[in-house]
This record gives C-alpha cells, sequence and structure tokens, in this order.
C-alpha cells in the first residue's frame, strides 16, 4: 500500500489525486488536506465569479473526491497544525499543492496607501475568501487604476464596472453585491508597460469588455502597430488584438450611452502610488519596446487620478519553514516536481502561476510518475490512521468531504435569486453550517 498526502485542494491537487488513482487503483490511499474547511482552491476563491461554466470543472474533482481510496482533510493548515516533516513521517509522498496565494508587490512607493490592494486581496474579497471577506475597499471615489496586462486585470476591471443585473447567475458573495450596486467608479485605468501586441489577455476575456451594459473599452488608435503585423502574431494573440481595435473604433456616439469608461493606457510604467494616507493617483513613465519587445522608461512622466489602485502583476507561493524555496521565482525549488526525498510539488507551488486550470493536469499526472518511480510499493508508513491519531492528539477539527457536502448544500440553499450559492465567507460559519 502506498500512502501519499496531497497539501492544497484546487486543481492541482485534484488533478494529482486523479493521477494516484490511474497509477495504483486500489492500492493507494490519498489525502487532500486544505486549510479551509472547501475545496477548490483558486475555482472557488479566484475564478471569476460571473464565469460559473469555468468554474463547473469542480464537478469533474469531485468525480475523485468520491472515490473510496481518496479523502478531504479540511480545516488542517499544514506548518501550522501539523508539520511538512510530520507528514512526510506518516506518508510514503509528500505533495505540495499549496498554490501562489500571496500578491507579488510592484516594488514602487505608495504601495502601502489605503485603499491600495493587490488582486488576491481584491479577487479574494469578491470571492468570499475568508482571509479577505473584511477588506472593505472603498468605492466612493470616481477612478480606479488596474495595475496589470493579464486576465486577472480584466476580470478587476469587468467586476468593477458590472451593473447588478449583470451579475445575475453569478456567485459573487453579498458584501460585494452590495458595494459594487453603490460604487461611484466612472472610469477604470488600465496600465500595462509594454503595448497591445504584447499582452497576455485572451479573447474571449477581451471580448467581453465590449458588450457591458454601462461601460465601454477605450484604446488609443495610436498605441496599435500596424494591422499587418498582426499576421505574426500566434491566432490567439491576433484575435485579443483585434478586439483591441475594435475597441479603438467604438464611435463617440455609441460611447455617450456608457456612463462608464474602461481604458488601456498602453506604454505606461508605474512608478510610485501618489496620495496622503489615501492613494490619490498613479505617478506613470511613458515606455518605448525595442526591438526584442522590451519596455524602457522615455523619461515622459504624466499622473493618473486614482481613488482605488489594484495590482494585477502576479503571484507567489508561501514559504513553508525547512523546505528550499526559490525566492525569485516565487515557487518551490524543485526538479520537475521533486523537492527533497519524499516531497513534491506540483501546479502553481511547481511552477509559479502561469498556465490555465487545465495546465495543472499534465503536471499532476508527471509528479506522479516520478513518486512511482521513488517509492515502488509503498515504505511501509502508517498513513492516514497515522494521521488520525495525530489529529485527535491535537483535538484537530478536521471537515470532511461529506461535511463539505453539507457546507455546500447551506450555500444552495441560502442564495439570492437566480444565484447557484451564497457563499460563506467565514470559517466559523462553514464550521457551523456543517452541523454536528
Ligand atoms: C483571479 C484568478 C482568476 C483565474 N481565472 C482562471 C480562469 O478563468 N481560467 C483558468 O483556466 N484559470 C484561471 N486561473 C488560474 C487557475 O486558478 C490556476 O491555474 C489554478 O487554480 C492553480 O491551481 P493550484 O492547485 O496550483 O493552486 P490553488 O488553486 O491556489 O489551490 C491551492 C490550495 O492550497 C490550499 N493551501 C495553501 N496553503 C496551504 C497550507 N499551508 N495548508 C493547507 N492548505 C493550503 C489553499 O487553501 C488552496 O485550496 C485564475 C487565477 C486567478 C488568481
Amino acid at each position: 500500500m502506498r500512502h501519499v498526502a496531497i497539501i492544497g485542494s484546487g486543481p492541482a491537487g485534484y488533478y494529482t489525486a486523479e493521477a494516484a488513482q490511474k497509477q495504483w487503483g486500489d492500492d493507494v490511499r490519498v489525502d487532500i488536506f486544505d486549510m479551509l474547511p472547501v475545496p477548490y482552491g483558486l475555482i472557488r476563491t479566484g475564478v471569476a465569479p460571473d464565469h460559473q461554466s469555468i468554474k463547473g470543472v469542480s464537478r469533474r474533482y469531485e468525480t475523485t473526491a468520491q472515490l473510496d481510496n481518496v479523502r478531504f482533510v479540511g480545516n488542517v493548515m499544514i506548518g501550522e497544525d501539523v508539520t511538512v516533516a510530520e507528514l512526510q513521517g506518516l506518508y510514503d509522498a509528500v505533495v505540495l499543492a499549496t498554490g501562489a496565494p500571496n500578491d507579488r508587490p510592484a516594488g514602487i512607493p505608495g504601495e502601502g496607501l489605503g485603499n491600495v490592494f493587490g488582486s488576491a486581496a481584491f479577487v479574494g474579497w469578491y470571492n468570499g475568501h475568508p482571509q479577505f471577506a473584511k477588506l472593505n475597499p472603498d468605492l466612493s471615489g470616481k477612478h480606479a487604476v488596474v495595475i496589470g496586462n493579464g486576465n486577472v486585470a480584466l476580470d478587476v476591471a469587468r467586476i468593477l464596472t458590472k451593473t447588478a443585473g449583470e451579475f445575475t447567475g453569478s456567485d459573487i458573495v453579498g458584501h460585494a453585491l452590495h458595494a459594487l450596486a453603490k460604487s461611484h467608479v466612472e472610469q477604470v485605468t488600465i496600465l500595462g508597460r509594454r503595448g497591445p501586441h504584447q499582452i497576455a489577455m485572451t479573447p474571449k476575456e477581451l471580448g467581453e469588455l465590449g458588450h457591458l451594459e454601462r461601460a465601454c473599452p477605450r484604446v488609443d488608435p495610436a498605441d496599435l502597430p500596424e494591422e499587418g503585423e498582426d499576421l505574426f502574431l500566434e491566432p490567439g494573440q491576433r484575435k485579443s488584438v483585434t478586439h483591441l481595435r475594435s475597441f479603438a473604433a467604438i464611435p463617440e456616439a455609441f460611447r455617450a450611452d456608457k456612463p462608464v469608461e474602461i481604458a488601456f493606457d498602453f506604454f505606461a510604467s508605474p512608478k510610485a502610488i501618489l496620495g496622503e494616507g489615501q492613494v490619490s493617483g498613479v505617478e506613470v513613465e511613458r515606455t518605448a519596446l525595442d526591438s526584442n519587445g522590451r519596455a524602457s522608461g522615455t523619461g515622459e512622466t504624466y499622473v493618473v487620478p486614482a481613488s482605488l489602485v489594484i495590482t494585477c502583476i502576479g503571484y507567489k507561493s508561501s514559504p513553508i519553514p525547512g523546505v528550499p524555496f526559490e525566492e525569485s521565482a516565487g515557487r518551490f525549488a524543485n526538479a520537475e516536481g521533486r523537492i527533497l526525498p519524499g516531497l513534491y510539488c506540483v501546479g502553481w507551488a511547481r511552477r509559479g502561476p502561469s498556465g490555465t486550470i487545465g495546465t495543472n493536469r499534465p503536471d499532476g499526472f508527471s509528479v506522479v510518475e516520478r513518486i512511482a518511480e521513488d517509492i515502488g510499493a509503498g515504505t511501509g508508513k502508517h498513513g492516514r490512521a497515522g494521521f488520525d491519531k495525530l489529529a485527535e492528539e491535537r483535538k484537530l477539527d478536521v471537515v470532511t468531504f461529506r461535511d463539505w457536502k453539507k457546507i455546500e448544500e447551506a450555500e444552495a440553499a441560502r442564495a439570492r435569486d437566480g444565484a447557484p450559492r451564497e457563499k460563506f465567507v467565514d470559517v466559523a460559519e462553514m464550521i457551523r453550517a456543517r452541523g454536528e
């Protein structure tokens, strides 16, 4: 028998469990730990609440979760409740699938000012992550600045500008829906250091900005390269740039009906966040690209007014004491998923924050191949029986998958009309919803 502990119940954790099941069938026991009482990582707390079809991928993880030899062990924080070393003593393989939950700092002055947030915090707020439920962003000002040119920046800009009606069918949490309905934001500026050809935004997400009820995107035609140059882009990127071209061509008459603007400010490198106590603007330096597409400052600076700033410039994993960490890349130091004997990593904890949900699947399968090479038929450890004893000694309040199903039912039961669920945003509430 092989005993595998997976830390983290996001996509990478569940794909790894699926791979272990495929590899060993009944000859493996998998325990998937999560610090939250609820599973699925960023599928629940990252993916946008108005993108329910993407969140539907969790049904696949549920199939894995309900296998007899796979167990969800929620509400257990590895590194605090139990150490990695203790798990290594109990399981043949310990796989860190802890994601990359921390915002990368922009590294510019003023990041500590009021109403400046990283996207992990802001997205966590509207998606009901217990850590960020009380963020309470001030939406009483007119100008929001979103820093970054990836899909998370698009999510944030879209969520900031949708009407309450446009959230029908979403699972945006009540506190965010309520605050956004009263928002005064009428200008969202998306800052990108480079140009339209260098964006990391996908066509579907960009296209959505063209169909918002009261918001309209704006692109300065002067920022767009010659149209012929689009031919050298790969097809997905070309489609994205085509959306930008269509935004640049929107007639002023059409804009008159749209009180909110989402403006793309390309070749714009943020230098400082300005304000006293509270943010009031972002100082930006105009950039130019060299022949390799690298941006450098031109010396020309200007200020974009901002009452709210959200940085969407990437994430870092949380280091765990005793586990080698690559600080510059913000992930665990590993060779093809191997960290140390018996210790592995997968998903964003292995690669850093890149790729789509599906990218984590081959990662999970590949790490299980490495584990299979390393542990053979198992190393005679106690596995889950050993963990259960430890949990009892420490009086850990473990949340099982069956408990989660009760929490899920309770969330569905209290959903507002048309919404799939109203999430609990507090760990104690989740535990209460599980019942006795
Ligand atoms: C805002 C946002 C929107 C996104 N939207 C999309 C999208 O629309 N489509 C798409 O394809 N991809 C999207 N992604 C990317 C996708 O979410 C990731 O590829 C994927 O979630 C990474 O999976 P993971 O399992 O490595 O990490 P995560 O999903 O972050 O899961 C990590 C899990 O580990 C748990 N954990 C962390 N530390 C501990 C610990 N010490 N002890 C116990 N548990 C712990 C966490 O609670 C969490 O459940 C988005 C990402 C973000 C940030």
